[in-house]
């Protein structure tokens, strides 16, 4: 590495003021930079049109994969063993997506970090093997199948999708809604509701398989680059061999659901950092009363509000992460981080829309796009009330759910 680490930090993330990036290691750092190379040259030129259009840039998304982002070697020096790169380095992947964009953060998060910690965690050995480095290399694009129609919040005791077991296959029947990637993913794992036993597994749909069919959810104001699918399942056929044999209950599927609940804990820490960047940069620049919009007094302290947000944010997410490397899987830990973060990314965007003016309602500047799918991201891996809830539960000992 010809620059040094610290100055490439100081470059990348300048708002890191409390400098989190010096726990990553010199490999990490520069994945993370290619990927900032990536992201300037080939996504962003499209990203305004695509989300305009409703459409995903998927040919320069995958133009990430020449980064490496999920299986470079760099990213494995010193744990050879392991599946997956380290947590601090994941969630400053998840940075540095989400502070560019949120519908490439989410497209990511359903492909990177729900659908392949559903492999990892639900698998057996055969199955990683078959689905995981395919995955990783983003030859197969895979998803998330949880939420339905009518079960959303409740899902964990009210999920209706059903799988009845006919020798050695399973017949699914069912609905899901918002399932990120849908109607384009390879592999769609399903969660299902064991007609026999009650219990909830999962099962790999196949692209192609008869009675699935899934469309894009129409008219959305947030998250216009990411399709969201609307799936039927009418007799759908899976092979017991397609079942993660390590799912056998929801419990399982909370395991999953502590990894993902911080990877988007994440993400609203990158929305954060993106909209005060976006904002700081267009303040510096823009004359009103023949000066600077960040010479004003009122304005500063909105760029310092949105600073500390970022600052806070960023703080939890790197001590999460740390603690996630430690094997501390709480799922109070990843809601606690994801309701905090969330919170202040819906005051950063405001406040970077206030000081953007009119500009910060059309897709000339990055604010407006950070304002729309921050609305989103409030609202997917837990609401702000089921991550209060959670939270609420550990701190009193009563459960206020119902
Ligand atoms: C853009 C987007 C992408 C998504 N991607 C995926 C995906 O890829 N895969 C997937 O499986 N799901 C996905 N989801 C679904 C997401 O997880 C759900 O939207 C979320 O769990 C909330 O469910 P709901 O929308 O049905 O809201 P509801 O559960 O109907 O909740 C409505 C409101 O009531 C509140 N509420 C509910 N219960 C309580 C209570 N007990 N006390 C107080 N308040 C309560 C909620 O907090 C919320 O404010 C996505 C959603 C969106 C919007």
């Amino acid at each position: 590495m010809s620059q040094k680490k610290e100055e490439i930090l100081r470059e990348l993330y300048p708002e890191d003021m409390f400098e989190y990036g010096k726990g990553l290691t010199e490999g990490e750092v520069e994945v993370l930079q290619h990927t900032r190379q990536i992201i300037e040259k080939e996504i962003r030129p499209v990203i305004n049109e695509h989300w305009e259009a409703a459409t995903f840039p998927f040919d320069e998304f995958y133009k990430l994969a020449d980064a490496g982002i999920m299986n470079h070697p760099k990213l494995f020096e010193g744990r050879e063993d392991a599946r997956k790169p380290s947590q601090l380095y994941n969630f400053f992947l998840y940075y540095e997506l989400a502070r560019f964009d949120a519908s490439i953060a989410t497209f990511y998060t359903v492909h990177g970090g729900l659908g392949y910690n559903t492999i990892l965690i639900g698998g057996d050995e055969r199955q990683i093997k078959e689905f995981a480095p395919k995955v990783a290399n983003f030859e197969w694009q895979t998803c998330f199948a949880l939420t339905e129609p009518d079960h959303g919040s409740d899902i964990a005791g009210g999920l209706a999708t059903t799988a009845k077991r006919d020798g050695d296959h399973w017949i699914i029947n069912g609905e899901k809604r918002w399932i990120g990637g849908a109607d384009t993913a390879d592999i769609v794992p399903v969660f299902a509701r064991d007609v026999e036993d009650g219990k909830i597994k999962c099962f790999i749909i196949r692209k192609g398989a008869e009675g699935y069919d899934a469309k894009p959810i129409p008219q959305k104001v947030s998250l216009r680059a990411v399709q969201n699918g609307h799936i039927t399942m009418k007799d759908v056929v899976v092979p017991e061999a397609d079942r993660l044999q390590n799912i056998n209950g929801f419990s399982d599927v909370a395991k999953i659901l502590v990894n993902t609940r911080a990877d988007v804990a994440h993400i609203a820490t990158g929305v954060t950092g993106g909209a005060f960047v976006a904002a700081l940069d267009y303040v510096k620049e823009r004359d009103q009363f023949s000066k600077k919009l960040g010479q004003f007094q009122i304005i500063q302290e909105k760029l310092a509000r949105m600073q500390a947000n970022t600052v806070a944010a960023i703080g939890y997410s790197a001590r999460l992460a740390e603690m996630l490397e430690e094997g501390n899987f709480d799922m109070t830990n990843s809601s606690l981080s994801k309701m905090h973060n969330s919170l202040v990314m819906r005051e950063t965007v405001a406040l970077a829309r206030e000081v953007v003016g009119g500009n910060g309602i059309t897709l000339a500047t990055d604010v407006a796009r950070f304002f729309a799918d921050a609305e989103s991201i409030y609202t997917y891996e837990g609401t702000h009330e089921v991550n209060a809830l959670i939270v609420g539960r550990e701190i009193t000992g009563s459960s206020a759910f119902v």
